[in-house]
């Protein structure tokens, strides 16, 4: 039964929009992260790709149904559905938390998933048959501001809700190198190298200055991939396990964590 359990917190890197299709050896990790979890109350995604002016947002719809926001991709990716139901109610104890904490929240009747949640979701939920509601990624924000949204939201780990952050430590459009499909370029190795550190050592203050690591101006040109990873830091403030690491076309990093 879901809620018997304290959940860990997850950060799903979610690449480029083609592994909703051709997963790989990442798509298989998720997976089998999905065959292992308990029964779920409902997910809770903080993706790269809503970013709200103001306060935090939590997606309520009833039924959020799909965005496929993302161009000049084959056709088949914009048929892809994920047909999961949304919670209002959770979002409301959702929002409650955060403002409990001090950190402005409002809802958002409106909002579909997007491909930071969904894609990741078809891997992880495939029956799509638990509820899933989003947080936004507010502006202006920090990564301090973002750790305690994940500790505000906290609790909820032990009612069954799996608290995922969806992004990229390493994401760059800008610098793809279409000549190599799985290894890092130097600055993207770099970073990544030094976010594992800081996250093997539980530097989570430490990692919040992140514009100060080797590579980080390449490997994060601008914040919304990596960001979602203090909220799953803030929501489980352990030494995460990793579950999968690997790259696309040597700037998308595929690193993802279970944290607990
Ligand atoms: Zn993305």
């Amino acid at each position: 039964m879901a809620g018997s359990s304290v959940l860990p917190a997850l950060f799903l890197a979610h690449g480029s929009p083609m592994l909703a299709l051709e997963g790989g050896a990442w798509g298989e990790a998720v997976s089998t992260l999905g065959h292992e979890l308990p029964a779920l109350r409902a997910i809770l995604v903080c993706s790269a790709h809503w970013e709200s002016a103001g306060p935090f947002l939590l997606s309520s719809a009833e039924t959020p149904g799909v965005m496929h926001d993302f161009g000049g991709f084959p056709e088949v990716l914009y048929t892809l559905d994920y047909p999961a139901p949304g919670s209002p109610g959770l979002a409301a104890e959702a929002a409650g938390l955060l403002r409990a904490a001090g950190l402005e929240a409002a809802l958002d009747a409106q909002r579909p998933l997007d491909h930071g949640a969904w894609v990741p979701l078809r891997y992880l939920a495939p029956r799509a048959e638990v509820p899933v509601l989003q947080l936004s990624l507010p502006r202006p924000r920090t990564p301090e501001l973002l750790l305690a949204a994940g500790r505000a939201l906290a609790p909820l780990r032990e009612q069954g809700v799996l608290i995922v952050g969806s992004g990229g430590v390493v994401h760059n459009l800008r610098r793809l190198d279409w000549s190599d499909a799985t290894g890092p370029q130097p600055w993207a190795r770099d970073f990544q190298a030094w976010v594992d550190q800081r996250l093997a050592a539980g530097d989570a203050a430490g990692l919040a200055d992140w514009r100060k690591a080797p590579g980080a101006a390449e490997s994060v040109p601008t914040s919304e991939h990596l960001d979602p990873l203090f909220v799953a830091l803030g929501a489980a403030q352990v030494v995460p396990e990793p579950l999968f690491e690997g790259w696309q076309l040597g700037s998308l990093s595929l690193a993802s964590y279970r944290f607990a």
